[in-house]
Formats: structure tokens, sequence, C-alpha cells
């Protein structure tokens, strides 16, 4: 269908409104005033209902980015739920659990804060509208717009259409944005980074990205079971040797708990499932012996780009810039990336500042970001763990050993520029998983107490969509999942996903199975995406404001 469009003209375009994107767009207003520039024009949009709607995190934050972002923080009221206390490491046997007498070198957390990322991204937000930048929620950007191997903007998503794809009587067609420079501050797995890397190839010199998705809850827990600021994390239980993850529970302020753990999605089990390693997790003696008789109040998910600085893209391009999640700024190690977001929103906004001085937005200009990024504390403290996550290929024990090796040769180990394969590529079919009497678990029965179901967890995320607009997970081609799926993987995509959005349903002819998708449950976690084995599942944006509606999380 031909459709005339608005067209908005801004100076600067940022993709997200998450730490990353709004440390930028402060970043650069305070860097225009200070320099007596004229600020520039800056319209950040944010796919979710409100800004940090869609932020989650475990999440212990290094203050370190924060601090350089808005040095009077604390006077400023940044919310945090407690001070880092007691910090302990328990590797979990399959009924108790040891604690770690030392703490391994760079995960200590003295110093840093347990903070809900939602709220702390909502107060972000209003320290960067007070200094006029415009953030507009429930804006969703569905396609990278490039001209002459340049970036001009983006569209954003039409608004009322049915789930046929045709106009309702509230049509809006999307918007065209275009703007000097468009910072693509999207988060993990970003699909408008995904097209940056189509069109200009970005990702060309790094290794693949890899992936754990993080599954939580918080939790009200009766009084006395952890300290204010006490946080744990585990591995081992209940994790075979050969996953990568763990756990984690943090002991926020009064009487609540951030419970969650993370699964490696380079999982050979085809039955692979995060949220039931999750509900496992908490079934755990160790871990039951905090939460048992508390309430759940929230839960969400997402994925975590755990490569390091080798699987981070070129963070620029003509009229590009990328930050945050969406560059990869995660140290695996210590499995923190919010004050690596912020330092990266502000090698970004200096990056322009400098482009603005000059009028000149060429990829030449915009280079001097991975410029700054090499020379930055946030390269040096990624260049340190380079090489952790790709260690642990083969499992638990050799990672173990290889990380020694990069802790005495600061990162390096016994191979540096470890290769990796994209996760999906790990995932072994049924009848290999499988064999020589191995079973698949049985389904699994969530009391309600201390275990849920899918749905259950769903509706505690807030997740709401329009249900009559086109579904925004795209199966390439159905006949994969029907047929040779169902045989070669047992549709894995019914594990994988913690929000119960993929179901073989039975044929009304009775001749077998066939997917059925729910995808107004989405949480946007991006775990499909990553995990499906023939990669034939695309995540779309849905209509702006849909999706999770994050609190404490
Ligand atoms: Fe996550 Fe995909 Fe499931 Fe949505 S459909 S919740 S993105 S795995």
């Amino acid at each position: 269908m031909d459709i005339e469009r608005d067209v908005l003209d801004v100076d600067i375009l940022i993709v997200g409104a998450g730490p990353a994107g709004l440390a930028c767009a402060y970043h650069l207003i305070k860097k225009a005033e200070a320099s007596g520039v004229e600020a520039p024009g800056i319209l950040v949009i944010e796919k979710g209902s409100y800004p940090g709607a869609h932020s989650l995190s475990g999440a212990v934050m290094d203050p370190g980015g924060i601090a350089a972002l808005i040095p009077d923080y604390l006077e400023r009221g940044m919310p945090y739920e407690a001070k880092v206390g007691r910090d302990s490491l328990w590797f979990l046997t399959g009924k108790s659990h040891f604690r770690i007498p030392f703490t391994p070198p760079g995960m200590g957390n003295h110093g840093n804060y347990i903070i809900s990322l939602n709220k702390f991204t909502g107060w972000l937000a209003e320290q960067t509208e007070a200094l006029g930048v415009e953030i507009y929620p429930e804006t969703a950007a569905s396609d990278l717009i490039v001209e002459n191997g340049r970036v001009v903007g983006v569209q954003t998503v039409d608004m009322g259409l049915d789930k046929n794809g045709e106009p309702k009587s509230n049509f809006e067609p999307g918007t065209i944005i275009k703007a000097n420079v468009t910072i693509l501050a999207e988060g993990t797995h970003g699909s408008l980074t995904g097209q940056a890397d189509k069109k200009l190839n970005i990702f060309d010199s790094s290794i693949s990205q890899s992936y754990l998705t993080g599954v939580k809850e918080v939790w009200e827990i009766p009084e006395g079971r952890l300290s204010e600021g006490e946080i744990i994390h585990t591995f081992g239980a209940p994790l075979p040797l050969n996953e990568y993850g763990g756990g984690f529970a943090y002991k926020m302020s009064g009487s609540m708990l951030s419970v969650g753990f993370a699964a490696g999605l380079n999982s050979p089990d085809p039955t692979g499932d995060p949220h039931r390693r999750f509900q496992e997790f908490k079934m755990h003696p160790s871990i039951k012996n905090i939460l048992e008789g508390g309430t759940m109040l929230h839960y969400g998910a997402k994925t975590i780009p755990e490569g390091g600085c080798y699987a981070m893209p070129r963070l620029y391009d003509s009229g590009l810039l990328i930050i945050g999640d969406s560059g990869g700024f995660l140290n695996s190690l210590r499995l923190k990336g919010i004050h690596l977001a912020i330092q990266s929103g502000m090698m970004a906004a200096e990056t322009i500042l400098g482009a603005i001085e000059k009028k000149d937005y060429s990829a030449e200009t915009l280079s001097v970001m991975q410029g700054k990024f090499e020379q930055s504390t946030a390269k040096r403290e990624l260049h340190k763990v380079r090489n952790y996550h790709q260690g642990f290929e083969g499992g638990l024990v050799s990672g173990m050993i290889h990380f020694g090796f990069q802790f005495l040769t600061g990162g390096r180990g016994l191979f540096d520029r470890r290769e990796t394969k994209p996760d999906h590529v790990y995932m072994m079919k049924l009848g290999e998983f499988f064999s020589n009497g191995k079973e698949p678990a049985p389904p699994m029965k969530f009391d309600n107490k201390l275990t849920f179901d899918k749905l259950t967890d769903v509706y505690k995320s807030g997740t709401k969509h329009e249900e009559d607009q086109p579904p925004h997970l795209v199966i390439e081609d159905y006949d994969i999942c029907n047929n040779r799926c169902t045989e070669e993987y047992g549709n894995p995509c019914r594990y994988f996903c913690p929000a119960q959005v993929y179901e073989m349903v039975d044929n009304e002819d009775g001749s077998g199975k066939h997917l059925q998708l729910t995808p107004s449950n989405c949480i946007h976690c991006k775990t499909c995406e990553v995990a499906d084995p023939y990669q034939n599942i695309n995540w779309t944006v849905p209509e702006g404001g849909g999706g999770p509606n994050y609190e404490n999380c």
C-alpha cells in the first residue's frame, strides 16, 4: 500500500530511552553548554509505554558510570534499593551449597548499589527531560533508513493495522524521523542494529555474540532471611556441569528481594528452558529457605549479550552510532553493563559534539567514537575479560581452568581472540542429545507458591499488546516448524521462550500438530531469535507501547 508519511527532522535521534540513550542525551546537552555550542535538538524515542517499562536487570550497579555522568547523583535522588553489604558466592550441589571463601578477582561488589533498573531509568529520564530533551514513549522504530550508504533516520511502526495488515479506523502511518546522527541504544539483540549489520556490515570483524537468558522475579520475603544489601551469586546446580549460567539473590530494602537465574543459550539441550531452570533454582533447598512463605510480585526476562569485546560491532558508520547493550557493552565476568552503557552514551555524546562543531556527520568524523572507546576505562575493563565467556564453552571445569590462565595473563588465557559459533549452532538434535538411555525431563508441576507457570509469570510482568495487530513474530517458513523441526528438535521454541508464546496444537483434522503463536504474551526478551536452530523466527517491532511494563525490576 502506498502511504504518505509525515517527515520529522531532528538534529540527533536516539532510539531507546534506557541508561545508554539517556546518558547520551544528558551528556550532549551538558557538554554543549560547557563548550558554548548551541545545544542540538535531541529526540529520544522509546518503544515501551514509559521510560523504564522495558528496562530489566538483576541489578547490582557499579556507580562509576552514573558518577561520571551526574556527580551529585545521590543529592539528586537517584533511586536505589540498598548499598551492597555482605557479598557471597555459592556453589550449589544437589541439595546444599558451599560458600566460596574468597571473592574471585574482578567479582567483588563493594561500593556497588542494588537498584531497580526501571526505577533508575525513570529517574534518569526525568533528569534528561529537565534539560529540554524530548522523549517520546510508545514510539517504536521499525526500519533503519539508509540512503547512499548513510544512515539518515528511522521509520516508526504503523499504528492501527489489524491482524491481516489492513488499516483500522484508528490507522496512523508511521513517521519518518530524519536526523544528522541516529544513535541505536535499543538494548540487547536490537532489531535496527540487525538491519545496520545487513546494510552496513557493522559486525564484519566481530566473533559471534553469545547470550544468556536471564529470568527474574521480585519477591516480598519474611523478615530475617537476608540482611539489607546482602547479595548471593551461585553457580552449579540446577545446571549440569557442561552448561553455562548461574543464579542470584539480592536483598533490597524492607522485605523485597530480587531473585533470578541466567542460562546460556549455547546449551546442547533442545528442551533447554531458562524459565524452568529458574523454577528449579528456587526449589533448591538453599534458595527455597530464603523464599518460603514469601510472595512473588513481579517477573521479567531478557537476553544478556555476553560475548565480550571481540563480539562488539563497529560502533559507528556514516550518520550512525551504537551504544549500550546494542553495542555489547557488558562485562561478562561481573555480569554488569549499566555503568558501561552510561559510559558508551557519554562517548557517543562527545563524538557528536565534535561532529556538530565540524558540521560533518560522516563515518570518518564519527569514527572518533571508536577511538574514544579504545582509549577508555570501559575498554580496559572489557579487555581483561575478552575471552571469559568463550572459556566456558567446554563446561564449568575447563572454564575455571581457562579463567585462571586468563587472570594470570591479563585476559589473554591459553588462546586469544577465542572464536565461537552462534548460540543456536550448539543445540543438538533430539536423537543425538537423548541417546544412551537419557530421557527428557517430565513436565514440571508448579505449586503457585514457590514455582509458577509461564502464564502466571507473564501476568506479573504487566505485559500488554494490542491484540488486533499484525503478529510481530514472523515465522519465515511454517513448514519447517510443523514438520522438520518437530522431528529433528521437538520444537524447542516451546521450551526456550520464557513467556509461552509458542505452542504446538492439534490440527483440526487430527493429522498431527502445528505451531500456534500468542504474540501478545511476548516480553521482548529476544531469546527466540537467538536460540531457534533454523533461524526461522524474525522478531519485529510491535506497535509502540506494547510489551512488558516492568515495576521494581
Ligand atoms: Fe522472548 Fe521471543 Fe518469547 Fe518474545 S516470543 S518472550 S522475544 S522468546
